[in-house]
């Protein structure tokens, strides 16, 4: 369908753009989420379902692309199984024993680590120990030492 007026350099129009088109002609509503003027250059057209290959027109929406993008990383939820309950990053963020925000969760599972870290873990510390966390560092490096210092005098 070369003279379409979405064609892409292939000359092909995607069957859910051309079904848009069909409805708006060339010139779009605004982004159905966020309300951004937006243009066939810009927007997305977005299944509801998720579905590809679901081209009703009641299941498409037209979107800009923060909109869109922001939608699919949402959509793509992380499941995380912890001693067999399964469960989104969103939900185990709002356990009582879990310590982080849920993006913290997100960025450790990134991260690959094991999923009953990525909730329980406590926070990081940005930076420098303070107060009582920096004492016990001191205190484990201070006790090294020690056993250093006699681990030489053994040996001599
Ligand atoms: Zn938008």
């Amino acid at each position: 369908m070369p003279e379409h007026p979405l064609a892409d350099s292939t000359g092909q129009v995607w069957e859910h753009r051309k079904i848009a088109y069909e409805r708006y002609g060339g010139t779009l509503p605004p982004c159905e989420l966020c309300g951004k003027h937006i243009t066939w250059q810009t927007a997305h057209i977005d299944h509801k379902d998720e579905n590809r290959a679901n081209n009703d027109l009641d299941n498409l929406r037209h979107l800009c692309r923060v909109c869109n993008v922001t939608r699919t990383v949402q959509s793509t939820a992380v499941l995380l199984t912890i001693n067999g309950v399964t469960q989104n990053v969103a939900r185990w963020s709002k356990d009582p024993r879990c310590a982080v925000s849920d993006a913290t969760i997100r960025q450790r599972v990134s991260k690959g680590w094991p999923h009953e870290r990525c909730v329980f873990d406590p926070p990081a510390h940005r930076g420098r120990p303070k107060g009582s966390e920096l004492k016990k560092v001191m205190n484990k490096k201070a006790r090294r030492l020690e056993r250093r210092i006699e681990m030489k005098r053994e040996a001599a």
